[in-house]
């Protein structure tokens, strides 16, 4: 009887194993997710030294206002920092508003904003987007994640350069090409989806720190832990740093 029992027992869990796809494949190696480097000890030290580099790490897109800080964000994609405030320098006494912006000569707009690269379809999301703003929103950039997703040429980067520097409100982490550098070497995340890093980091970071620790990011990654050959010897990250990118 007792041998009869445990016989039952044993195909009952043989049972269970296939029906949840198998121990094996509950051991099999997962892509992506969070890299080695969370340990909340390590991020807090990460975040001391960066606090400790960059205390007032803020947007370099030079701009009067939120609405002023959405164009300089579609116009900086592909484009350095420095050559979008050339080119708003003179575009924003042109354009005051988001209806000057809406119902501008889409040609004219063109020749303007070219030296930022990619000229016609930021031409289409600057003026779309202005349109929605004027049309939908009485004329206010939206301060919601959803509905700053709703213009055209916004994804999760701009709006989070828009929540974050313009209103103070911290929806998400700005990603963009130092943060997911960054991210990589630092081991805060195995993913290259920007989506999926700003997910991870989400995680790891404090909410708190989210707007100041995405500015801290791009001023180290500007500075000095630059693509090709990061300075390490001027990093003050270095003793928290294993990234196989490292220099002597
Ligand atoms: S040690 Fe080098 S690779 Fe690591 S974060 Fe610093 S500059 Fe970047």
């Amino acid at each position: 009887m007792a041998q009869k029992k445990t016989k039952q027992a044993r195909s009952k869990a043989v049972a269970t194993v296939r029906k949840s796809g198998g121990a094996r494949r509950a051991k099999a190696p997962q892509p992506g997710g969070a890299g080695r480097g969370t340990d909340p000890a390590r991020v807090r030290a990460i975040l001391k030294g960066l606090d400790e580099a960059y205390p007032s790490a803020t947007c370099a897109l030079k701009h009067d206002n939120a609405f002023q800080l959405l164009i300089a964000t579609i116009l900086s994609a592909q484009c350095t920092d420095e050559r979008v405030n050339q080119v708003t320098a003179t575009l924003f006494p042109k354009y005051p508003n988001p209806k000057a912006f809406a119902y501008a000569n889409p040609a004219e707009l063109e020749k303007e904003i070219r030296p930022t690269g990619f000229f016609r379809n930021k031409t289409k999301s600057i003026m779309g987007a202005s349109k929605k703003i004027v049309e939908e929103f009485h004329g206010e950039v939206p301060k919601t994640m959803e509905e700053l997703l709703t213009l055209p040429g916004v994804a999760r980067k701009t709006a989070n350069v828009v929540l974050g520097t313009a209103f103070g409100i911290a929806a998400g982490v700005v990603v963009d090409t130092h943060v997911l550098r960054l991210s990589e070497r630092l081991d805060l995340t195995k993913n290259t989806d920007p989506k999926k890093v700003e997910q991870d980091l989400m995680k790891v970071v404090p909410q708190d720190r989210w707007i100041l620790f995405s500015h801290q990011l791009i001023w180290h990654g500007r500075r000095v832990c630059v693509a090709r050959k990061p300075r390490c010897i001027e990093c003050n990250l270095e003793r928290l740093c294993y990234s196989k990118d490292k220099t002597n």
